[in-house]
């Protein structure tokens, strides 16, 4: 399947590659659990940002539990860390991000 990627790809080609809706997909985007580029009004994913976003997506299907880089609190859905770091990337959870603010693991606030 890796070699059918190309290496840009819109969010329709992405939804259709994954078998999910065009609104799931732009949601993962604006929140930032999916990167892409943003040029004029069109977003553009990249094949290695898919991909890292596949393994994230994968691991914490596995049931893998994720702890915030603020508080250090562990869930294991991915809907439960809808920040990430501005520095490292790492997940913040739902708490710190909405409620505290906080936009920076704890190493980098
Ligand atoms: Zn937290
Ligand atoms: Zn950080």
């Amino acid at each position: 399947m890796k070699e059918d990627l190309k290496a840009f790809m819109s969010i329709e080609e992405v939804s259709e590659l994954l078998g999910v809706n065009y609104q799931l997909i732009y949601r993962q985007i604006r929140s930032g659990a999916l990167r892409a580029a943003r040029i004029g009004r069109v977003y553009r994913i990249t094949r290695a940002d898919l991909e890292a976003y596949l393994e994230e997506a994968k691991r914490i299907g596995a049931g893998v539990e994720t702890a915030c880089s603020v508080c250090g609190q562990s869930y294991r859905s991915a809907s439960s860390f809808p920040g990430s770091c501005g520095e490292c990337g790492a997940p913040i959870c739902t708490d710190c991000w909405m409620r505290v603010g906080t936009r920076r693991c704890s190493e980098h606030k």
